[in-house]
């Protein structure tokens, strides 16, 4: 299944082209359950939305997808959490690149650990990227990313795809240069999160999505999660040794090899196996 927030922060079932306003549902469930301490209150309560669904009607399509404003499909996680330089190809890249790697050698994930971006930074792809620093190097990197679904901490990889609510496809802008990653990474607009999420059931298997990014139609990003350095259940229970995972907290996985930088005016299409398109507009 497939849920999007859109327009004025509307709760929508998407399937195929169509757009089901599911706000009143949503509500009603999301009031009737104690807020969590920390996360998102949507996907806190997606088990019993989905439960909802499936026993009532869903009226008229609302609208079609291409005509609404897409929001994140997470309005208020307790925290983003990124996993930098976790494809051999793009470690090779950034060290051929000083504009990346200022001309150091990268540290290894396992060195460098895991970093966290400002929630405030996250936006659906309706919304777009605004460059901050038009004089300054600001690149897309295109990641799976992984919505956690319960409270856990200290998960076991072997149970880790247990505590994921499902998936969507994460844009981790970032501004190249010698500040921390969080800094250049944190800036309003530069976690796009979308289109929709796509419940865990419908990925069986998120190590094995391919995957592209094209800028104006040119392919710039090509790649297979296969390739990822620590796979999915690596980084939720790593991630889960270090912070206790809330409802809607998000991990980005990593970009692969290709990133390159936008301007204003350039037009985005990510593309996902199992999730679908991500179109967003930098201005
Ligand atoms: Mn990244």
């Amino acid at each position: 299944m497939q849920f999007a927030r859109f327009g004025d922060d509307r709760f929508g079932f998407v399937r195929g082209d169509d757009i089901y306003d599911i706000t009143a549902l949503t509500e009603r469930i999301i009031g009737s359950r104690p807020a969590p301490r920390w996360g998102d209150p949507f996907i806190d309560a997606l088990p019993q939305i989905r439960a909802a669904l499936a026993s009532e009607t869903l009226g008229a399509v609302t609208a079609r997808v291409a005509d609404v404003v897409l929001l994140s499909p997470v309005a208020r996680p307790s925290k983003l959490i990124a996993a930098p330089v976790n494809y051999d190809l793009h470690i090779a890249e950034a060290e051929a690149d000083p504009a990346i790697s200022l001309g150091k050698a990268v540290a290894r994930i396992d060195q460098a650990g895991l970093f966290l971006k400002a929630t405030s930074s996250l936006v659906g792809a309706g919304e777009g990227v605004a460059v901050r620093f038009p004089d300054r190097r600001t690149d897309h990197e295109v990641e799976l990313a992984v919505i956690i679904g319960s409270t856990a901490a200290n998960v076991e990889k072997d149970a880790a795809l247990g505590v994921v609510a499902g998936y969507a496809i994460g844009l981790d802008m970032s501004v190249r240069g010698s500040e921390d990653r969080s800094f250049r990474k944190s800036i309003d607009s530069y976690a796009v999160l979308g289109p929709w999420l796509v419940t865990a059931d419908e990925v069986p298997d998120p190590d094995r999505l391919a995957f592209t990014l094209r800028v104006n139609g040119e392919l710039r990003q090509q790649a297979n999660t296969i390739s990822l350095l620590r796979n999915v259940r690596h980084l939720i229970a790593w991630a889960s040794q270090w912070y206790t995972l809330y409802p809607g907290d998000i991990i980005f996985t990593g970009t692969p090899a290709g990133v390159g930088p936008v301007v204003p005016g350039d037009e985005l299409d990510a593309e996902f196996e199992r999730i679908g398109v991500m179109h967003v507009t930098v201005r």
